[in-house]
């Protein structure tokens, strides 16, 4: 737990929030920007800053309750896909520093677009390849 986290404060019920799901390691809960309906946020119980500072086993049970919550929301609740999205780091407009996978339920003609648009490949796949390969 850290102090000044909101997370954190969520889990030590400080500060309300619309649970989904819990279990021993991991909390899922709803977003509150209302920005898409479910909008849902899976959080690991123990703090981390995220996806490049947390431990694999931490990320490894926040990503299978990420698949329990998505799983359930199109077998159970009427939705027919989901888009999963992590930031991790400020420069990655991560605005709360307690690793959150976000969930986006979705379903045909919902009228969201939440995939950027691919405007052609310009680059020289090559020259990223070079500098980006894990050696
Ligand atoms: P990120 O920009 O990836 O760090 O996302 C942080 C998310 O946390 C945003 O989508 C916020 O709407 C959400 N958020 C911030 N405070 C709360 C809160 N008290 N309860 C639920 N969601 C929150
Ligand atoms: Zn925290």
């Amino acid at each position: 737990m850290s102090d000044n986290c909101i997370f954190c404060k969520i889990l030590k019920g400080e500060i309300p929030s619309a649970k989904i799901y819990e279990d021993e390691l991991t909390y899922a809960f709803l977003d509150i920007s209302g920005d898409f309906y479910g909008h849902t946020l899976v959080i690991p119980k123990k703090h981390c800053a995220n996806v490049l500072e947390c431990d694999p086993s931490t990320l490894q049970a926040v990503m299978e309750t990420t698949q329990l919550v998505s799983k359930h929301y199109v077998d159970n609740c009427g939705f027919t896909g989901v888009n999963l999205f992590n930031n991790s780091g400020v420069s990655a407009e991560q605005s709360v520093m307690h690793l959150h996978f976000h969930i986006v339920p979705r379903s045909e003609n919902d009228g969201y677009h939440i995939s950027p648009i691919n405007e052609g490949n310009k680059v020289d796949l090559s020259e990223v390849k070079a500098k980006l390969e894990v050696k």
